[in-house]
C-alpha cells in the first residue's frame, strides 16, 4: 500500500478477514513511521473536554466555561494530542487545500464511529473558506465514518480561529446559526470538529442548536485536543 500521508509504500498489518471485504476502510492507510507522529490521549486526561494533563480534575479551560455555563459545561471527548505531527498535518490540509489527506484525517476519526447519537452535526465552514479552499474540510472527514445531519451554517466575514490570539478567540462573536430548512431535532447530538482549542466555536454552535432545539442534549468529538 501507499501510506496516506508520506507516500511511501509500505506492508499494512491485515488480519486476514479483511482482504474479503470490499470496503478496506478497516485497514489502516498508514505507514508505521508516519503513525508513530500521532500520540493518542490517554487516561490521564480533563474528564470534560478531554484535554491532556497529568491530573484528572476538570482543566483551567473547563474552569473558565463553567464560570460562563455553570454545570452545563460541555463534554468533549477526543481521541489525539494536539502536538507536532497533528499541527503539520493540518496545516497541509487546510491551508494548502491538500484534498487528498482527507483519508489519513478519517484514520484518526474513526473511533467516532463507537458513539451512539441520534444526529452528527459538523462544524461548517465560513463561506469565505469554503470558496478559498474549494471543499469542507471537516464535512470530507467525517461523511465517511457517520451520517452527517448539516443543521448549521456560519455567517459571512467571520474569520477563522487559527488566526487569532487566545484571548481574540476567546472574544469572538457567535457566528453559527440554523439553517432555514432544518427541522427539529431532539434528542442526543454530537457536533464534530478537527480541534478543540479554547472551546469556543463549539460552545457557540452548542448555543445555537440548544437555542433553537431545546429538547437536544449535546456533546462533542474533535479529533484532537
Ligand atoms: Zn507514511
Ligand atoms: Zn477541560
Amino acid at each position: 500500500m501507499i501510506c496516506a500521508w508520506c507516500q511511501q509504500k509500505f506492508v499494512p498489518k491485515i488480519i486476514p478477514w479483511q482482504l474479503f471485504v470490499q470496503n478496506n476502510q478497516s485497514i489502516n492507510r498508514l505507514c508505521e513511521r508516519c503513525q508513530r507522529q500521532f500520540d493518542p490521549l490517554g487516561k490521564r486526561r480533563c474528564p470534560q473536554c478531554s484535554r491532556d494533563q497529568p491530573a484528572t480534575e476538570i482543566c483551567s479551560d473547563c474552569q473558565f466555561w463553567r464560570q460562563i455555563y455553570g454545570q452545563q459545561i460541555m463534554l468533549n471527548q477526543a481521541e489525539w494530542h494536539y502536538n507536532r505531527g497533528f499541527h503539520d498535518l493540518m496545516v497541509a490540509y487546510k491551508r494548502y487545500g491538500d484534498y487528498e489527506l482527507w483519508p489519513v484525517l478519517q484514520q484518526l476519526a474513526k473511533p467516532v464511529q463507537k458513539i451512539k447519537a441520534d444526529y452528527f452535526v459538523p462544524i461548517p465552514p465560513s463561506p469565505e473558506h469554503l470558496a478559498q479552499r474549494q471543499f469542507d474540510t471537516i464535512k470530507a472527514i467525517f461523511s465517511h465514518l457517520v451520517p452527517l445531519t448539516h443543521a448549521l451554517a456560519k455567517a459571512a466575514g467571520t474569520s477563522a480561529q487559527g488566526e487569532k490570539t487566545r484571548a481574540q478567540r476567546l472574544q469572538t462573536a457567535q457566528s453559527f446559526f440554523i439553517k432555514e430548512d432544518q427541522p427539529a431535532l431532539r434528542g442526543k447530538v454530537v457536533l464534530l470538529d478537527d480541534i478543540y482549542t479554547t472551546g469556543r466555536t463549539l460552545y457557540h454552535a452548542r448555543d445555537a442548536l440548544q437555542t433553537a432545539f431545546p429538547d437536544c442534549q449535546i456533546s462533542s468529538f474533535t479529533i484532537a485536543r
